[in-house]
């Protein structure tokens, strides 16, 4: 069969997609991912190295990754029994997808938020119902309340905070929105250590709330890729059953446990980056943006005119940041990440040149 014939058999829904990618681009300062600048110390490291030399690498992992899901749940405040790991939590998205969605049941999203939600959904040929942030950028819960009813057993999918926005659900939103909903709230919780109300606790209360994490972003593990998901005990043993088997490694199974064994540096490197972000709101709000959106992530989006020149300069500079200007509503916006203390000095001095020669 000729390729032009191969690719007729592809499905429509996944032809019909934009591609999510990154264009890869050199440079020493990286604030375009979200990620914790900070890598972990090589005593971790070596450990590490050591448990890789001392394990068969022909066979294949414990079926149940149990003692990281132990470690996980200490972690998180929840049971071993709530929780399913995944690599990166864009496949825990997938599973929790595959369990849960049906071509007749259409998944409400607000926009813009994360890519991946609408590509997955298309991908697996289902509907994407969109619900706009406000002008603000905050949830509209009053619309996000009144699309569920409108679409009862709908599945809900929500980031809070909101990639690439910053903006959260407080508790009373999500109590409102969960008191009317008939269907899945999957929340996505990326960012939850960095700010927000996390929603762990109430999925004793909400058996239909499943809530996502990942190692990718406080916890400095994106090259990991780890995520997990907490959800009521029954609900998880279903989904449980479309998880791949041996879904994750023995390397990431084993660093992942490393990480999470020492909470005090946990907390540390979650503060210094939580006082990062402050500071690099701090910078941002000392230049003349059109508009600076509050965030409780480790990132800003900031609105521009000069969007383009300000990206180009930044890069000639060797620093990377996102421009997010193609997403609905965020015309002219770039989303900053928080970096070190050396990277937000340089960002603000590269601000400070990009700004002093603008025309008065
Ligand atoms: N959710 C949100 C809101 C994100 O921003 C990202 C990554 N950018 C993810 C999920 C995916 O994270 P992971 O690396 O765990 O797949």
């Amino acid at each position: 069969m000729k390729a032009n014939e191969a690719l007729k058999l592809v499905n429509s829904s996944v032809r019909e997609l934009k591609a999510y990618h990154l264009v890869p681009r050199p440079a020493d300062i990286k604030l375009n991912q979200n990620e914790n600048p900070h890598d972990w110390p090589d005593h971790i490291k070596k450990k590490v190295a050591d448990f890789c030399l001392s394990r068969p690498w022909n066979r294949y992992p414990e079926f149940i990754p149990t003692q990281l899901k132990e470690a996980l749940a200490q972690y998180a405040g929840t049971s071993s029994s709530n929780i399913i790991v995944g690599n990166g939590s864009n496949e825990v998205l997938l599973v929790l997808l595959l369990s849960l969605g049906k071509s007749d049941r259409p998944v409400v999203i607000c926009e813009p938020t994360f890519t991946v939600y609408s590509l997955l959904v298309n991908g697996l040929g289902g509907s994407v119902h969109r619900i706009p942030l406000r002008n603000d950028l905050s949830y509209d819960v009053e619309s996000i309340a009144r699309a569920v009813k409108e679409n009862p057993g709908s599945i809900l999918i929500v980031a809070s905070p909101n990639n690439p926005t910053g903006s959260s659900l407080s508790e009373d939103d999500l109590r409102r929105i969960l008191e009317v909903h008939t269907g899945f709230l999957i929340l996505d919780q990326a960012y939850v250590e960095f700010g927000g109300f996390n929603a762990v606790k109430m999925v004793n209360e909400f058996s239909n709330l499943v809530v996502t994490r990942t190692f990718s972003k406080a916890l400095g593990g994106a090259g990991l890729r780890l995520g997990y998901m907490i959800g009521d005990e029954e609900i998880i043993s279903e989904v449980n059953k479309v998880k791949l088997p041996y879904n994750i490694n023995i390397f990431s199974d084993y660093v992942a446990q490393v990480l999470l064994e020492d909470r005090t540096e946990i907390d540390r490197r979650i503060d210094e980056l939580r006082r990062r972000s402050r500071e690099l709101a701090d910078i941002l709000v000392k230049f003349p943006f059109e508009r600076q959106y509050t965030s409780d992530a480790n990132f800003v989006l900031v609105r521009t005119a000069h969007k383009q020149e300000l990206f180009d300069f930044l890069i000639d500079r060797t620093i990377l940041v996102r421009d997010v200007s193609g997403y609905p509503m965020l015309e002219n916006c770039l989303r900053i990440s928080a970096g070190s203390e050396n990277e937000q000095f340089e960002l603000r001095k590269t601000l400070q040149e990009f700004f002093a020669g603008l025309p008065k």
